[in-house]
C-alpha cells in the first residue's frame, strides 16, 4: 500500500508519522523545509517565530508525544510576561490558564522531530492528482510525474485542497464549508533589545493583533527579534498592498503601541500568510473518501491551532490503520 501525504506541515507530518511502521508513505512539500505554518525565519543572524507562536497540548496522545525520550529536549513550556495593549491605553496583564508549548530552539523543532526517518520530497509542489489503472498518479507544476499511490491524503489548507482534488473528491462540499484568513507577519531586527514592560502582547483596536519578542521564548540565541503579526482582518482588507506600504503601516501602527526607536531598527521582513487562520472550521477530525482513496486533513477540519492540524492528521492515520489492516 503506497500513501502520498500533500504538505509536510503539522497535519500532513501528524499522518505520516503515525502511519511509518504501518505501510509505505511519500510526502511531497512545496518549500524546502517542514512545518508549515509553525515556521522559522533566520536572516542576518537574527531568528523569528513568524508563523505559530506556540501550541496548546490537550490531546492526550500529543502529551504523551512530548514527553518521550526523541521529542523531549525539542519543546518546553513560555511563560512570558504577558499583557493587552491598545493605542494610548497602556498595557494590561494577562494570563493564560494552560501551558504553552514551543519549539526549542525554534519552532520549527518539532516538525523536524516529526519528520526523523520519513521520505519527504522538498521544493516539489504538487499540481494535480490523475486516475490511472494502479491508483492516483500525482504531478508538479510542469507536468512532471511524481509516482503512482494507492492513496492520496491532502494536508494543507482547504482552499489550496480544493485546486488539487476538486472534483474528484467526494467530501469536496464539506471542504469547501472551511474558511481561512489571511495575516501579515512583520520580522523587526534590533540593534538592541527594547525596553518593553512585557514579552508578548495581545493588541486590541489596531492593525496590529500580536507581538512578541522572539528571543524571550527559551533557547533563543538570536538578537533582539520582534515579530508583529496584523490582525485578520486588516490583512484581509490589504492582501494586495504593496508590501513596502504595508511594512509602514505596521510599524507607524507599533509606535503608536510601544516606545520603540525605529532607529534601532536595523531591518525588517514581511510575511504574508495567504491561510493563516481557520475562522470556520467543519467540524470533523478529517475528511474521507473511501471508494476513491482520498482523504484531507488539517487545522480547518476541527479549529484553528497547531494542535488542532496534529489531532486532524492523527485521527486520520487511526482510522486507516483500522479499515486497512
Ligand atoms: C501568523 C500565524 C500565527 C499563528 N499562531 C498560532 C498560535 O500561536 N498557536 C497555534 O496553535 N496556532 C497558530 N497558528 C495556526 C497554526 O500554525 C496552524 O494551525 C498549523 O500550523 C496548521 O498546520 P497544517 O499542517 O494544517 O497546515 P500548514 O502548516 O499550512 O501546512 C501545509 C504545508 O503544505 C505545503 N503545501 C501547500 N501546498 C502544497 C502543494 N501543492 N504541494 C506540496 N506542498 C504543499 C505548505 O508549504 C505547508 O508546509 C498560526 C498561524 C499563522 C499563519
Amino acid at each position: 500500500m503506497r500513501i502520498a501525504v500533500i504538505g509536510a506541515g503539522l497535519s500532513g507530518l501528524s499522518v505520516a508519522h503515525s502511519l511509518r511502521n504501518f505501510t509505505e508513505v511519500q510526502m511531497f512539500e512545496k518549500s524546502r523545509g517542514v512545518g508549515g505554518r509553525l515556521a522559522t525565519r533566520r536572516a542576518a543572524g537574527y531568528e523569528f517565530d513568524h508563523g505559530a507562536q506556540f501550541f496548546t497540548c490537550r490531546s492526550k496522545y500529543l502529551e504523551s508525544l512530548l514527553k518521550n525520550k526523541n521529542f523531549v529536549d525539542a519543546v518546553t513550556t513560555w511563560e512570558p510576561k504577558l499583557v493587552t495593549l491598545e493605542p494610548r491605553s497602556g498595557s494590561f496583564k494577562r494570563s493564560w490558564f494552560e501551558p504553552h508549548y514551543v519549539g526549542i530552539p525554534s519552532m520549527t523543532a518539532f516538525p523536524k522531530r516529526l519528520a526523523r526517518d520519513l521520505d519527504i520530497s522538498f521544493s516539489t509542489s504538487v499540481q494535480d492528482i490523475t486516475r490511472c489503472k494502479a491508483g492516483w498518479r500525482l504531478n508538479d507544476e510542469s507536468g512532471n510525474p511524481l509516482g503512482v499511490f494507492d492513496w492520496v491524503v491532502s494536508a494543507i489548507p482547504a482552499p489550496q485542497a480544493d485546486v488539487i482534488f476538486g472534483t474528484l473528491f467526494a467530501e469536496r462540499n464539506s471542504m469547501k464549508m472551511a474558511r481561512l484568513s489571511p495575516c501579515f507577519a512583520l520580522m523587526i531586527a534590533l540593534s538592541d533589545r527594547p525596553k518593553l514592560n512585557f514579552d508578548a502582547a495581545v493588541v486590541r483596536k489596531s492593525p496590529i493583533s500580536w507581538l512578541a519578542l522572539n528571543c524571550s521564548k527559551p533557547a533563543r540565541n538570536s538578537p533582539s527579534a520582534l515579530v508583529v503579526h496584523s490582525s485578520n482582518d486588516w490583512a484581509y482588507e490589504h492582501i494586495d498592498d504593496k508590501p513596502l506600504d504595508i511594512e509602514n503601516h505596521l510599524l507607524t501602527a507599533l509606535h503608536q503601541l510601544v516606545d520603540i526607536n525605529l532607529l534601532e531598527v536595523k531591518q525588517t521582513y514581511l510575511q504574508r500568510w495567504r491561510y493563516a487562520k481557520v475562522e470556520r472550521d467543519i467540524e470533523k477530525e478529517f475528511l474521507i473518501d473511501e471508494e476513491n482513496q482520498l482523504a484531507a486533513v488539517g487545522d480547518w477540519c476541527i479549529g484553528n491551532r497547531a494542535e488542532d492540524a496534529f489531532v486532524s492528521g492523527r485521527a486520520l492515520a487511526e482510522y486507516l490503520c483500522r479499515i486497512l489492516n
